[in-house]
């Protein structure tokens, strides 16, 4: 026992400042591929190797449209490594979390060269959000956001609706001495009953679709639903087919969207914030 307690106090306290500082981020982590599309000389390559068709190329009458989508992206860094010019970097960011699916997708028009090669840079269209990173990082925010809004801490069930349990690895480290986000006023549940918010990762499966619907619809108004992770928002590796209906969207509205594959804890306590901004304006409206 002597041993244990000595073991704590020699240990001290290894709770991150997260939000209130940066992230301590390791060195070799992969957050946002960051494309350079003027510098972009063949969107091809990394198409190709994309191993969940985020990046698409399709060429008509000598134009080709580039598709970027971040709520596909598993952050692997294959596309970087197949585009020598250094156009795609991977970056560590990894606030990602958007309100509107539309704001991960990025799309460029280029006019092409005789060998299929990129031409000119006709047009790009940034999804703003996607590739900013967030703006609030004042660490008492979180809990001020939380008692201004629910006048008491915030609860959250999470639904495993297909996932591989990357994403609850991650959630669950959110309750660890590290990240300890019970000192922000947020817990979870295991009644829909007690929750304010639903996080949902995982591709949502067939065998879970009634049992996500049922869940939310016992969570009591305004209820949030965050969808977690590239499975959550789009169905990531899976995609849809005769076992995975794709993302939590294509089963309940989703409020908020964290890209990661699996999102690392402070990017989903990005993600929660985010999305109490959102009950804030739902409880607005209703009054
Ligand atoms: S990092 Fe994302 S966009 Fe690039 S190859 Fe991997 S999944 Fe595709």
């Amino acid at each position: 026992m002597f041993k244990i307690l000595n073991e704590t106090f020699r240990t001290g306290i290894v709770t991150t400042g997260y939000p209130a500082a940066a992230a301590d981020i390791a060195a070799g982590f992969r957050g946002l591929p960051r494309i350079d599309f003027p510098a972009w000389r063949d969107a091809r390559p990394a198409a190709e190797v994309c191993p969940t068709d985020a990046i698409s190329a399709v060429d008509l009458g000598g134009v080709r449209d580039v598709t970027v989508d971040y709520g596909l992206c598993v952050f692997c860094g294959l596309c970087a490594e197949a585009t020598p010019e250094g156009a795609i970097q991977i970056t560590p960011e990894f606030e990602l979390a958007v309100e509107h699916r539309q704001e991960l997708i990025l799309s460029a028009h280029y006019g092409l060269n005789e060998d299929g090669s990129h031409r000119d840079l006709i047009s790009v269209r940034p999804g703003a959000a996607a590739v900013e990173p967030a703006a609030e990082r004042a660490g008492r925010k979180l809990k001020e956001q939380i008692s201004a809004t629910l006048g008491r801490s915030l609860a959250i069930r999470e639904v495993d609706a297909g996932s591989c349990n990357g994403c609850e690895l991650e959630i669950h480290a959110l309750n660890n001495p590290i990240y300890d986000i019970e000192r922000f006023g947020v817990h979870f549940v295991a009644s829909p009953r007690h929750a304010d918010m639903l996080l949902v990762t995982g591709p949502v499966t067939r065998n879970m679709e009634v049992a996500l619907k049922k869940t939310y619809l016992a969570t009591p108004e305004p209820r949030l639903v965050v969808a977690v992770g590239a499975c959550g928002i789009s169905g990531g590796i899976f995609g849809r087919n005769y076992a995975s209906l794709g993302g939590a969207d294509q089963v309940v509205p989703v409020d908020v969207y964290i890209p990661g594959c699996p999102p690392r804890p402070q990017a989903l306590l990005q993600g929660i914030l985010m999305a109490i901004g959102r009950m804030k304006q739902a409880l607005h409206l209703s009054t």
